[in-house]
């Protein structure tokens, strides 16, 4: 498979997917709901999923990597499908239109293959990078510290250059999939004296190596068993494993931000379509006063909200997606649109769960487990104040104070 050349190529793109989450999901969500449902029965008394739980994932991941779906964003020559930025996008508000069950694993961010490890020698793309498009193996990106979030760049963790091995020393917090992982990236201090654009670089590492340690599992409402406290115990790392130059690990970080920033407003405006078209259904299937709940003025609204929020994030995703292709204010145009999107999905969450009305706030109809993922996307890919600062900024307030 590759690019598509026409909408009827997308189009059918679409109905795999659709046929995929009938076909190989669905029955893996059956087969595994004891793990599933309620989300928290997945995890081990320390927090670990548990291996039934990442069975159930890895069935999928390995699924979607034998069709292609996975490593669609990744170049073909290291087994991906070069799909490109509009269409990925359009794929991803699909492949989230049918809610937020497994069909998620069908695309992963840092777990997944990433473009930024095009950086490594051929050798390392052999070893970790085609086995990831292949979702043989796992991801982990490591660069958030307890004293240091959105000022990533305050970080303690160093890299010391010693012969031809570079020795990593700190602890990250929030890493996501690191209990899992087999490989990952870590930022550390390199060139603490240069400035602090220059200061860090970025390098691959094994997470089999024993000066890898993940110290504990962070419990949080998502009940997802995925991120983690970690710790670099002097890991060694050759010279080899650096991605990118030396005191580049700024840009290579940011490198893919506003792609970044609009899979995540892709991501909601599916999720959003999912609660429109859920509410619709049930709101023309439930009575009260036998007549259907759609049919009352309040309920109405409620879904009418979703519907337009729904609408409006696809619009400022299309015109993010045309600021990266196109235009000369991406970031800014990329900050409003994961902003909005990601504000919004919670507010449509929460009315989906009011049109539900107590069925709502059960495990079983997979709209609370919605609102659960959007406040946490709030703060998770850069927080909402941090897109707030990007859209002040580039409106010509220039940067605040001491930023
Ligand atoms: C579920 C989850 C998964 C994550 N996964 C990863 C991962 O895989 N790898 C990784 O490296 N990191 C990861 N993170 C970390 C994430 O990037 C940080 O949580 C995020 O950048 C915010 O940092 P913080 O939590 O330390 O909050 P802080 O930076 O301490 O911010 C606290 C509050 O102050 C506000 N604030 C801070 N500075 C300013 C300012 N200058 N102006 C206005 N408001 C400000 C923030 O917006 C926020 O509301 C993850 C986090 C979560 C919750």
């Amino acid at each position: 498979m590759g690019q598509f050349d026409t909408e009827q190529e997308l189009q059918l793109m679409k109905k795999s997917i659709d046929d995929f989450v009938e076909r190989e999901v669905r029955p893996v969500e059956e087969e595994y709901e004891d793990v599933l449902i309620p989300d928290y029965a997945g995890l081990q008394p320390d927090g670990r999923l548990k291996d039934r739980t990442l069975e159930a994932i890895n069935t999928i991941r390995r699924k979607s990597a034998e069709t292609g779906f996975y490593g669609m964003h990744m170049p073909e020559s290291v087994g991906g499908m070069d799909v490109g930025l509009q269409q990925q996008l359009d794929l991803i508000q699909h492949i989230y239109s049918h809610g937020f069950g497994l069909n998620v694993r069908m695309v992963e961010a840092g777990a997944g293959p990433s473009t930024v490890y095009m950086n490594l020698d051929d050798d390392l793309v052999d070893e970790f990078l085609r086995p990831a498009v292949r979702a043989e193996k796992t991801a982990c990106f490591a660069m958030t510290e307890s004293s240091s979030g959105s000022d990533a760049l305050d970080m303690r963790t160093t890299a010391t250059k010693d012969g031809d091995e570079w020795v990593v020393s700190g602890e990250k917090m929030w890493i996501t999939n690191a209990p899992y992982a087999d490989f990952g990236q870590v930022y550390a201090v390199t060139d603490p004296d240069a400035k602090k654009s220059r200061r860090i670089s970025a390098f691959l590492f094994d997470t089999s190596d024993p000066a890898f340690e993940v110290k504990r599992v962070i419990r949080i409402l998502l009940n997802d068993g995925d991120h983690a406290e970690v710790a670099f115990n002097d890991l060694r790392i050759p010279d080899r494993y650096l991605m990118g130059e030396r005191g580049r690990g700024l840009s290579l970080a940011l490198e893919n931000i506003n792609e970044t920033r609009l899979k995540q407003t892709a991501r909601c405006a599916g999720l959003m379509d999912y609660l429109a078209d859920r509410c619709v259904e049930y709101a023309n299937d439930r009575t009260s006063w036998g007549a259907p709940i759609g049919q009352r003025q309040h309920v109405r609204r409620l879904v009418a909200d979703i519907v337009a929020w729904q609408a409006t994030a696809e619009t400022l995703l299309q015109r993010g997606t045309w600021e990266v292709e196109h235009g000369t204010n991406a970031i800014q145009a990329c900050a409003i649109a994961n902003r909005f999107a990601t504000q919004k999905l919670f507010e449509a969450a929460d009315n989906a769960i009011q049109v539900f009305g107590g069925n709502g706030l059960t495990h079983e109809y997979g709209i609370e487990r919605i609102l659960r993922r959007a406040r946490v996307m709030r703060v998770s890919e850069g927080t909402i104040e941090m897109q707030t600062e990007t859209i002040a900024k580039e409106a010509g307030l220039g940067r605040a104070v001491g930023m």
